[in-house]
């Protein structure tokens, strides 16, 4: 037995440890830790029946007392509940606002939960491909709900809209009537805007920025895959645990709906194709950034700048050494 193929079955098996040593294999740049990551990820194939969340929010609008107050819900149901973050803040400022030990305590200490936060340093591209890979090998690690955590700021959520079957957008009561700067792309790809501290004092202004959500998510087009009444805004309280189960039923009915109509078969589908461009389209940007191409690439660059080529030219150039001639029409 290989190292892998043990590590693979220790996995299967629900060693944590394992679980947590396959993503770091996975998180690794090593050369060599890549090609052990790629042979465990083919031995360790995505489950059909894990439902894959994502979760976005701005910080302060209560992810972690969120995530917490749900994951402890659906574990005491007897389901086992994965969180990955996805911080790209942390590539720049060198430490993580999603890292930090006492964000969802209780739930953390729970035996059927694995949290894991992000890995730090890297381009979103790697982040994509490593959240995406540790959601893979939690799943096969039996974990049936993997919550995806991002902090809804820049383009981390679309590309956890492309590993995830689902997604819910998570905010604070609105204090004018302002929508809170929620970006439209982000709205677009919400499934469930969940208005969240909607408790107290809170209550009502919560109940008032819901109506406001459900009225912004009527003039969406709706998705022909889902059901009347789909994308929705709801209220919770994390705190209180208030509309959580709610929340759960109106997951679950989606969901179910997407798979039995098909399309969450075909969703997966075309996200591996997603996938698969963007490992070309990384793996052929580290191209130019190897010898000998980049040496090229600098040269090219240098008869640009000089006039000797026109910059199409030079491209076509570079691509031709790289790949091959290509068609005339090429770009
Ligand atoms: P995150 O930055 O999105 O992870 O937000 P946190 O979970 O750290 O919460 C930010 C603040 O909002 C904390 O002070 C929480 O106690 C508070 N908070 C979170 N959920 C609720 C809620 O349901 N009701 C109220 N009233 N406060 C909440």
């Amino acid at each position: 037995m290989t190292g892998t193929d043990d590590l693979a079955a220790r996995l299967r098996s629900g060693d944590r440890r394992a679980l947590a040593r396959a993503i770091t294999l996975v998180e690794s740049g090593r050369a060599d830790h890549r090609a052990a990551a790629l042979d465990l990820l083919a031995a360790l194939p995505d489950p059909e029946d894990c439902l894959k969340i994502g979760l976005s929010g701005t910080p302060g609008v209560g992810k972690s007392t969120f995530i917490e107050s749900f994951g402890l819900m659906l574990t005491g149901q007897g389901h086992r509940v994965a969180v990955l973050a996805v911080d790209p803040s942390s590539a720049r400022s060198g430490g993580s606002i999603l890292g930090d030990k006492t964000r969802m305590e209780h739930l953390s200490r729970d035996p059927a939960a694995f949290i894991r936060p992000s890995p730090s340093q890297s381009e979103l591209g790697g982040v994509a491909r490593r959240t995406r890979e540790a959601a893979q090998l939690c799943a096969a690690a039996g974990y049936d709900v993997v919550l995806i955590e991002t902090v809804g700021v820049g383009q981390s959520e679309t590309q956890v809209a492309h590993m995830t079957d689902l997604f819910l957008l998570l905010l604070a009561p609105a204090g004018g009537d302002e929508l809170q700067g929620v970006k439209r792309g982000i709205m677009e790809i919400a499934d469930i805007i969940l208005v969240n501290k909607a408790d107290g004092d809170l209550r009502p202004q919560a109940l008032r920025t819901c109506a406001d959500y459900a009225g912004a998510l009527r003039l969406l087009r709706k998705r022909p895959q889902d059901p009347e009444g789909f994308p929705k805004a709801m209220c919770v309280s994390a705190i209180e645990t208030t509309g959580l189960e709610t929340a759960w039923q109106e997951i679950r009915t989606l969901h179910r709906k997407r798979r039995e109509s098909g399309w969450l078969a075909r969703s997966r589908a075309d996200q591996a194709v997603h996938w698969f461009e963007e490992e070309v389209r990384q793996a052929l940007l580290a191209r130019l950034r190897r010898e000998p191409v980049r040496g090229l690439m600098a040269d090219l660059a240098r008869r640009v700048e000089r006039g000797e080529e026109t910059p199409a030219a030079a491209a076509r150039l570079l691509i031709e050494r790289m790949l091959g001639p290509g068609a005339p029409a090429d770009p």
